[in-house]
């Protein structure tokens, strides 16, 4: 009776621990699971047909005749010069194109969610809370510049991207990076000196605690804080492996990572079926990187032929953005940075001719940083490579060649499917253009009068035709 007594407690004690584990197993569910669990419950996926439209597909071929295209729930089902039929239910959405442009949705490949409104300072010391709050209405400008997807490379964005898949705000698609990882005194360290020195194992400075930019100075360091962005969720991996202009410590000329800990960031990143990408500006910090197994370098301005040709024949990614002059004139002058911008800007010109020269795979992007004013020209610093590409050469960076980039992502790829182009099978990112932006690509530079229907994974966020 008394051992019974005994087994029973110790039953219901069991039972107990294992509710809690399964509970625990539950409420711990990622957020990915959780917009799928979500998709599964929608109803009848809803229609669009776009009717008489010239589509730019992604790819920089010609404008296609007069053609149809049928979006079912958050796919292009069909395209055809032929009608296509639709029951003209509630569900279907008819949109007249009147021989307006149908592209994909831009994608900016180097973008940073978290660090576009407050300044710099805000970023890192400001409340957390308000932070998300005003990268939330930046995120709903970018989806409104017919931005549907951005490589996010650096800032704490995995709230803001499980707050967009979920619909509670609007925005594009993000591949999140999470915090940069950089050494003590690299670009992304944001410390002050009063903050040396850092007790290794001892607390996390802020933008650490964050999740902004987190300091490895060890291969195993690297090890675990690689991992720890992709439990996070992180598409893929920054790093920086040299200088940067903005960072108050770091030198233009310094590498920073050293061979080894760039190859424990790779491995742990190719572990998880995905990459390592870097910032870095000089032949020096290029080459490592490139030897360790890094995939895509960022920005690489001051290269020389021989890192091009590297690149070239190893197949890596350049990550290049035409930098505005604003940019390099918004840094003080006498300001360590400015002398620093006023280094690195002369090689944007020539990192683009050398890219051509070479036929490196070239992604684009902006990098704007802590302003919003410059966010607002993000289709304009697109257009810019007037200086350097066709019109339809520059659009078809920012759609179907950026998105083979993203596709480096593999099993991480948050968003499994095809992005970028307008293809029967794709995901339905797609804008619809007052105009032929093939032949004048300032048409992109001005998307609140251009953009007349913007619609990202099936859903139209603007239409300003059936007005
Ligand atoms: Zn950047």
């Amino acid at each position: 009776m008394k051992q019974g007594m005994r087994l029973g407690v110790a039953s219901r004690l069991l039972a107990m621990i294992t509710l809690v584990i399964l509970t625990i197993g539950i409420t711990s569910i990622s957020p990915a699971q959780d917009v799928q669990a979500k998709g599964t419950q929608a109803q009848t996926p809803s229609t669009v047909l776009f009717q008489n439209v010239r589509i730019f597909d992604g790819t920089g071929n010609a404008l296609s005749p007069p053609s149809n295209v049928l979006v079912r729930g958050n796919n292009i089902e069909k395209i055809s010069t032929a009608p296509i039929p639709v029951d003209r239910g509630a569900n279907t959405q008819i949109i007249e194109g009147g021989g307006r442009t149908l592209m994909p949705g831009l994608i900016d490949a180097h973008w940073h969610a978290m660090l576009i409104r407050p300044n710099p300072a805000q970023a890192i010391a400001g409340d957390i809370g308000y932070n998300n709050i005003a990268a939330g209405a930046e995120a709903t400008d970018t989806l409104m510049r017919g931005f549907t997807t951005v490589r996010d490379v650096g800032g704490p964005a995995f709230g803001l991207k499980q707050a967009i898949d979920e619909g509670i705000v609007p925005g594009p698609r993000i591949f999140p990076s999470g915090a940069v990882i950089t050494v003590t005194s690299g670009h992304g360290d944001f410390r002050q000196l009063s903050e040396l020195p850092r007790v290794i194992g001892g607390p996390l400075s802020r933008m650490e605690q964050i999740g902004s930019s987190m300091l490895a100075d060890s291969p195993d360091e690297v090890r675990v804080r690689v991992r720890e962005q992709l439990m996070q969720g992180a598409s893929q991996i920054k790093l920086t492996a040299g200088g940067g202009v903005s960072s108050p410590f770091s030198p233009i000329d310094a590498s920073t990572f050293t061979e080894a800990e760039l190859r424990a960031a790779v491995e742990a990143a190719e572990n998880w079926g995905t990459y390592v990408t870097v910032h870095a500006f000089t032949p020096a910090a290029i080459q490592r990187a490139i030897v360790a197994g890094v995939k895509c370098i960022e920005h690489g301005f001051l290269m020389d032929e021989a890192t091009a040709k590297l690149i070239a024949n190893k197949g890596v990614w350049l990550s290049l953005q035409p930098l505005p002059e604003e940019l390099r004139q918004g840094f003080p002058v006498g300001s360590v940075q400015r002398a620093k911008a006023d280094e690195v800007w002369p090689g944007i010109a020539r990192t683009y001719e050398l890219a051509k020269k070479y036929k490196i795979k070239t992604a684009w992007g902006t990098d704007v940083l802590f302003s919003q004013a410059l966010a607002q020209r993000q289709g304009a610093i697109l257009a810019s490579l007037a200086r350097w590409y066709s019109p339809a050469e520059a659009l078809a960076m920012a759609t179907g060649t950026n998105a083979e980039l993203l596709a480096l992502s593999g099993k991480r790829n948050p968003y499994p499917g095809k992005l970028g182009v307008v293809q029967e099978g794709a995901l339905a990112d797609l804008l619809l253009v007052d105009g032929d932006p093939t032949a004048n690509i300032n048409l992109v530079a001005d998307p609140i009068k251009s953009f007349v229907v913007i619609m990202k994974d099936g859903k139209v966020y603007k239409n300003i035709l059936s007005r």
